[in-house]
């Protein structure tokens, strides 16, 4: 049995939080920061366990999970601009398998023979910094990064000044036309960046160093000031495109070739393949070239070559079914544990952190790495002063895979048995592998990161009141609750230290914005234990009033009142028993046993209920307005039965809930239309007792094309 197949529910509970949290850090410090701790290969473990843990338990899947995100937020100071189609990334093989996988795949969403060909493009993925660039009328109007997938920052200015972007495009191109590619740096131009850098400083030994190349270009390219990136040697390598008026093409070959012969540099290595063989082949040799490229990679991008294909695979969360990042093998490094720190989460959970003498893998200084917990602490065996082996994938977390100085005769670290923020007893439920400070509310690190967690991104974003701010007015006790945040005023903020007038009207006038937010966000931000976004969208779109919602929680509380009364049990361990009740009075499809008991036990707690109120004297969720896409089945529960013949099941299911309708496996009185096939029968002839309209693929096929 692998690790994963051994964990407990609550384990893998616990585990997914984590990962979340860490990867959001990861993003932060990568896309935001320019400063990674973490090699890709690491980072790309991160994200492939989580994606493992979330495969063997679906039901556990977070609203902040890191699968449904693209990157991260933007940084601060350019402006953000939304993408006219989003910018994807992609998901990541290791292995041949799952590049043939990836192919069977392919061939059974499009039903397609087994002997028909599955044309691949395999070309090298550059490390460097996906950008999207826009011409109306054939001239460069706006230059865009990836940003969060689904909003960019504005480079515009920077990536004139970048001499592989041409700033027209010929005739012959499209009057709309987005150009996607990688903006990087070569190495050797990195390398006499770095000596530059030194070499102007005043103190050598104190100069700036970009960590690697991608930094480098990072860095250059989200200036301010256009003049720095003009000066910094940046390159540019197309490797897809956005919005069009039109495409010059049918495959993904033709299109990069055309645009290429517009004048922008694609990658030497580019390759049409006919079978994964083939594209196998070209993986190998891209990976023996790797050293020799004047640019980094950290892969091979697969995409199916055929434009209708790819149309019809469309899209699953972040990523294209079309499309494939086959990653190169992590990188390992030896270093030695200087110490183990634990750090306090928004609900009292510790996590250890390894503080390690600093090392490169894969290009990246590294000095931290996660210890997960305190059973990860025990099987490693490790203790301050070991030497260990440290594994980065991608931009993960590094992961500290051996302890080379593990000795079984030593007893094992001994965890804290209090909280290094506020001294309260470090406490363990049974079956839950993740210590916790017992200080809750009096805990100032837990205060501070449910606070910073309700201004969050999904929460109620809060522009310009980030983690410095949030602590310094915490420290000094301007705000202790969320609804504080909304009792502070201009005046407060001026007769504090270094704060302008302007600074303060705008973080104000952010504040004063987020009066009414939308219900989903408010839900999320309470910080509800296992509620996140996704599961508080689901809520917010069931419920759709808080009034409603808070209803629908009192039925909860009456509910395990007359429970307590028939059964004269009221203990926790009883009380954690009434899951099931509690799911069935929740209604929301996704939201279980689990998370329907941490809602009732957060409103059955006093001092939350006084937090909810005290806030909602300050605010007021919106209600949510439920948007219909206009479509002949939107809102309709449709079920496909029998054979379908030129399409597969995945994809009739995709195409029905594009068009606003849900799907179901089974005929009830509930369906409003089901499309049969060859071979239908019980659901069938179940449909036409209920006289429920049947239609066949053809009248589907036609319903599907009038509404696009
Ligand atoms: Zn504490």
């Amino acid at each position: 049995m692998s690790e994963i197949e051994r964990m407990n529910e609550s384990q893998a509970a616990a585990e997914l939080e984590r990962l979340a949290r860490e990867i959001a850090r990861h993003n932060r410090l990568y896309h935001t920061d320019d400063a990674p701790e973490i090699s890709d290969a690491d980072y790309d473990a991160l994200i492939r366990r989580n994606a493992e843990i979330e495969a063997a338990f679906p039901h556990l899947k977070r609203g902040d999970s890191p699968s449904l995100q693209v990157g991260a937020e933007p940084a601060g100071h350019l402006s953000k601009v939304p993408h006219a189609r989003p910018m994807m990334s992609l998901d990541n093989a290791f292995s041949d398998e799952e590049v043939v996988e990836f192919v069977a795949r392919v061939r059974r969403f499009l039903s397609l023979a087994d002997d028909e060909p599955v044309a691949l493009t395999a070309e090298p993925k550059i490390d460097g910094l996906s950008c999207s660039l826009r011409y109306e009328n054939r001239v460069l109007v706006r230059a865009l990064t990836r940003g969060d997938g689904q909003t960019g920052e504005d480079v515009t200015a920077n990536v004139r000044t970048i001499s592989d972007i041409p700033d027209r495009l010929p005739d012959s191109a499209p009057n709309i036309f987005e150009v996607r590619g990688e903006v990087y740096m070569a190495k050797a131009d990195f390398a006499a960046l770095n000596e530059r850098l030194r070499a102007g400083a005043d103190d050598p030994d104190k100069a700036r160093q970009f960590a690697n190349p991608r930094n480098a270009a990072a860095g250059s390219l989200r200036q301010k000031d256009a003049s720095v990136t003009a000066d910094r040697p940046l390159r540019f390598l197309v490797h897809g495109w956005g919005e069009t008026s039109a495409l010059p093409g049918d495959t993904q070959t033709q299109v990069i070739r055309a645009i290429a012969a517009m004048g922008f540099p694609r990658a030497d290595s580019f390759t049409r393949t006919e079978t994964t063989d083939e594209a196998l082949a070209v993986y190998r040799a891209i990976e023996a070239a790797r050293a020799d490229l004047p640019f980094d990679i950290d892969g091979v991008v697969y995409k199916v070559d055929r434009l209708d294909w790819q149309q019809r695979l469309g899209f699953v969360a972040r990523a294209p079914r079309w499309a494939m990042a086959h990653k190169f093998p992590a990188e390992r490094a030896q270093t030695t544990l200087n110490a183990i720190d634990i750090q306090v989460g928004r609900t009292g959970k510790l996590t250890p952190v390894a503080r390690l003498e600093p090392v490169t893998v894969g290009g990246v200084v590294v000095t931290n790495a996660t210890l997960h917990n305190a059973d990860e602490i025990e099987r490693l065996g490790v203790h301050p002063g070991d030497r260990v082996v440290l594994q980065r994938a991608g931009d993960v977390i590094p992961q500290i895979v051996e302890n080379l100085s593990r000795d079984d005769e030593r007893a094992p670290w001994p965890f804290p048995k209090h909280c290094p923020e506020c001294g309260s007893a470090a406490e363990r439920d049974a079956g839950e592998v993740d210590w916790r400070c017992s200080g809750g509310l009096i805990c100032p690190a837990q205060r501070v990161e449910r606070l910073r967690h309700f201004v969050s991104r999904h929460a109620l974003d809060i522009e310009g009141l980030g983690t410095t701010n949030i602590e310094s007015f915490f420290r000094d006790s301007l705000i202790e609750t969320p609804a504080d945040i909304f009792r502070l005023s201009e005046e407060t903020l001026v007769a504090r230290d270094r704060w302008a007038e302007t600074s303060a009207r705008n973080l104000i006038a952010a504040i004063e914005a987020k009066r009414n937010p939308p219900l989903d966000r408010f839900l999320f931000a309470l910080g509800i234990r296992h509620v996140g976004a996704i599961t508080a969208r689901d809520l917010a779109r069931r419920w759709t009033s808080w009034e409603a919602f808070r209803a629908m929680i009192e039925r909860m509380e009456q509910k395990r009142a007359e429970l307590i009364r028939a059964t004269g049990e009221s203990d926790d361990k009883f009380l954690a028993r009434t899951g099931k009740e509690m799911a069935a009075i929740a209604e929301t499809a996704g939201v279980g046993p689990e998370v329907s008991l941490a809602l009732a036990d957060f409103f059955a707690e006093p001092h939350n209920r006084e937090a909810v109120a005290d806030l909602l004297s300050q605010i007021t969720p919106a209600d949510v307005i439920h948007e219909t896409r206009e479509s002949e089945v939107s809102g309709l529960t449709v079920v496909f039965t029998g054979s379908l013949q030129t399409m597969s099941r995945d994809e009739a299911k995709a195409q029905a809930e594009a068009l606003g309708a849900r799907t179901a496996g089974s005929v009830s009185a509930k369906t409003g239309l089901v499309v049969a096939g060859p071979g239908a029968g019980l659901k069938l002839n179940k449909a036409r007792d209920l006289g429920i309209r049947i239609i066949d693929e053809a009248e589907w096929a036609r319903i599907v094309a009038a509404a696009q």
